[in-house]
């Protein structure tokens, strides 16, 4: 059933017009032919199945924020909630204004500054914070080679300007603890970690599964943790168009500007889709489009 679901949304995603652009800020994200695509459903029943450019490497860009907050609120427990927030901001994912205006607080962990903020603490809890983070997703993934693309960190680091004054004007309130490069250099490697479709698709299936990891029956968050960071992905997710994945999608998810998607049914799949071309409010248009008509098509959505 989801097979031909999924072939039939790769044929109607394919015939719509798609007006948008890579994220040419980041300008190795802007080599990435504008045309790739692919969606890719795993269930908690151990079924699998997709469509598209399943064994291109997408990345992952803000989706591994998703993974940085979980290992944090894993080491720190609720006191991870005294360096974010959980509300959403209403505001593009780079925007300064209202961290300004909150003192420094970032309104949740999806947000870039809400991410660099977290990283912080991944090196205060840390003894080898790159290679810890790196292991800590792999174990997710359940799988090792899952890595950094080293051209698209360096593309960011060389770029990341914005970044570099959202963490300044937090360091002015007196919220990151440690040197600023060595805080980017993390969350430059966190947004570069790669996957291909179905790699992503499985890694997110540990939040449909009450933080368990289902190959190793792993407890990475407790359930009241996953169902906490699955209520952030759906409020926070999508920045200043969370309401309107809600609206048509239904699902908790995160995107990033490399075009990916990664959403999940509590209980029953995740899904990962991706096609490079975003909207102004930097996620992909034709993701989201695929999306509303899966759960469209299914008849399910968690509301
Ligand atoms: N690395 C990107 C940035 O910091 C992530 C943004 C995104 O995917 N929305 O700008």
């Amino acid at each position: 059933m989801y097979q031909e679901i999924l072939n039939e949304i790769f044929k109607e995603v394919g015939q719509s017009n798609c007006r948008g652009k890579q994220a040419d800020y980041i300008p190795e994200l802007a080599k990435v032919p504008p045309d790739k695509f692919a969606i890719y459903l795993t269930t908690l029943d151990g079924k699998s199945c997709g469509v598209g450019d399943l064994n291109d490497k997408l990345s992952l860009q803000s989706i591994a924020k998703v993974f940085g907050f979980t290992l944090a609120y894993k080491l720190k427990g609720n006191a991870v909630f005294q360096h974010v927030g959980v509300e959403p901001s209403g505001d593009p994912f780079n925007s300064l204004i209202q961290l300004e205006q909150e003192h420094g607080m970032p309104r949740n962990p999806l947000i870039n500054a809400g991410a660099i903020a977290i990283c912080d603490i991944l090196i205060d809890k840390l003894s080898n914070p790159e290679q810890d983070l790196l292991d800590f997703i792999r174990k997710i993934a359940h799988n090792d080679t899952i890595t950094y693309n080293p051209k698209v960190y360096q593309s960011e680091k060389a770029t990341g300007h914005r970044n570099r004054a959202l963490i300044h004007l937090m360091k002015s309130f007196g919220r990151i603890n440690n040197d600023t490069e060595t805080v980017l250099d993390l969350y430059f490697k966190l947004c570069s970690v790669e996957m291909t479709a179905p790699e992503l698709s499985k890694t997110f299936l540990v939040y449909a599964n009450h933080g368990k990891i289902p190959e190793t029956q792993e407890q990475i968050l407790t359930s009241s943790q996953t169902k906490r960071l699955n209520a952030i992905m759906q409020t926070c997710g999508f920045y200043d168009e969370a309401g309107e994945f809600t609206f048509r999608v239904g699902l908790p998810g995160k995107s990033g500007v490399g075009g990916g998607i990664a959403a999940i049914h509590p209980g029953k799949y995740a899904v990962a889709v991706w096609s490079p071309l975003l909207n102004s409010k930097g996620n992909s248009v034709k993701g989201m489009k695929a999306l509303e008509l899966l759960t469209t098509k299914l008849g399910w959505s968690i509301f």
